[in-house]
């Protein structure tokens, strides 16, 4: 009998803090020793030669088979992880949202139901919280304890969002029961605002679906929801912050020592409102909310997350076919909000974040994954590599160029907003608990291997 199930030798390991040669052995599914010459002790041996071996990512903000506007997101758990664990992503926590009526633990039945013996890589869910009543109440610590411990609050979205009152009770009951808030940070009376003088003036293309929701909307908002999370002394995640006038908001409150954290997208980092003026309907690929801002916000956010004013960069990833964004041909309100990038989060983040000198390697694995795991109750069983921690890890080759096309992708849809991008460094090998899953652009783990997770409450970083 081996000591090592597999032996992953003669990479250059990367962490949150260290960059160092040596090989990894692994033993059920857990890494059991770091170390030199590994490979004799091992039933079986990769060879990650001139590779970099990160950690396996964590994405921390995605849809799968998600209700929207009639619609729903075209990749479920099946098909959207099998497109992560491709692109190196080895754990994803999705949104489980409270539909009206509901309660908390059928909203967890309904997303169990989607994700449990479909995902490939393993998974754990927020709860979005859509109604406040004795019942909820009730359930909030039930679910922590069940682990469900992150939760999140819509301040738009008719159905989803909640009032001031409502996102006050949640801070406040779910962080005294060591839970953690994140909210989707837009004001609705501007939006609904702009939207009817547009559309009352026959401003119907896609394009307007940013005029609709200027920057200083998701400031304002962000700034609220953060006075909430003061008042209540609750920690609060701020997802998907687009521009300076949210993320400054996040700085302001972190140096005045409140635990306010967020969270940037690579669609925020390296897309634009200049790409709504795509010719024809092409401007409805990037209807997401919040929408691609002015390309001057890019400084400020590379600095954001350098500085740790920004901790983790997710996807948002929330698919749907152009025939699905059809459905807002004449009127942008109905195009369904959301664009595909679970695949290429990690291959985005390492070329335009590391190659090109924005962040260092090892703020690229702090963002993708050990902050993640940290914020989110995952550390240290996922988010590094570390003797004890499961064996998730994503071999990455840092000279391998690639022109990014639709063609080369695996997500459930039909365009990547990240069209003919360049890429120097690509994923070549992903490892989940051990097993390769990935190899090459291609699946080839075994079906529906992914595994719930429970999580603990939040580290605060
Ligand atoms: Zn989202």
């Amino acid at each position: 009998m081996k000591d090592f199930d597999l032996v992953i030798r003669n990479g250059t390991i990367v962490t949150s803090s260290d960059i160092f040669s040596g090989d990894i052995g692994i033993k059920r599914g857990e890494i059991k020793e770091l170390g030199r010459n590994l490979s004799e002790r091992a039933e079986d041996v990769y060879d990650a030669k001139g590779k970099y071996i990160f950690p396996g990512g964590i994405d921390a903000h995605t849809h799968l088979d998600m209700p929207f506007g009639g619609t729903f997101s075209s990749d479920d758990f099946n098909t959207g992880t099998k497109a992560a664990a491709i692109g190196g992503t080895t754990t994803i926590v999705d949104f489980a949202v409270q539909p009206q009526g509901k309660t908390l633990n059928e909203t967890i039945e309904m997303w169990r139901e989607k994700a449990d013996g479909n995902a490939c890589i393993d998974y754990g869910l927020h709860l979005a919280i859509t109604q406040m009543n004795d019942k909820t109440r009730e359930e909030i610590p039930q679910v922590i304890r069940d682990g469900y411990s992150s939760f999140k609050v819509f301040m738009i979205y008719e159905g989803m969002m909640v009032d001031d009152l409502t996102f006050m009770e949640v801070l406040d009951i779910a962080s005294e029961n060591n839970g953690l808030i994140s909210v989707h940070a837009e004001n609705p009376f501007v939006i609904d605002y702009f939207t009817k003088k547009l559309l009352e003036s026959g401003k119907t293309a896609p394009k307007y679906h940013e005029i609709s929701r200027p920057a200083y909307c998701e400031g304002e908002a962000t700034n609220r929801a953060i006075s909430l999370a003061k008042m209540t002394n609750a920690p609060l995640y701020v997802v998907h912050c687009s521009c300076e006038e949210s993320a400054s908001e996040i700085k302001k409150a972190r140096e005045e020592g409140f635990p306010i954290m967020g969270e940037t997208c690579p669609q925020y980092l390296l897309l634009s409102r200049d790409n709504y003026e795509e010719e024809g309907f092409n401007g409805a690929k990037y209807v997401m909310s919040p929408p691609l801002r002015d390309k001057k916000n890019w400084n400020y956010l590379w600095k954001a997350l350098n500085d740790g004013v920004l901790q983790t960069v997710a996807t948002d990833h929330c698919p749907f076919f152009m025939k699905q964004k059809r459905m807002g041909l004449d009127d942008f309100t109905k195009i369904p909000n959301g664009a595909p990038g679970i695949e290429l989060r990690m291959a985005l983040m390492y070329s335009y974040g590391v190659d090109k000198g924005n962040i260092s390697i090892e703020k690229f694995v702090q963002l993708t994954s050990t902050n993640v795991a940290k914020i989110f109750g995952l550390y240290p069983k996922k988010g590094s590599i570390v003797v004890g921690g499961d064996a998730d890890l994503m071999i990455f080759d840092p000279e391998k160029k690639v022109k990014i096309s639709k063609d080369i992708l695996h997500e459930n849809v039909d365009y990547t907003p990240y069209e003919e991008l360049e890429l120097k460094g690509y994923p070549v090998a992903t490892f989940s608990r051990g097993e390769l899953i990935a190899e090459d652009g291609e699946y080839i783990g075994s079906e529906n291997r992914g595994e719930f997770i429970k999580r603990s409450g939040p580290k605060i970083i």
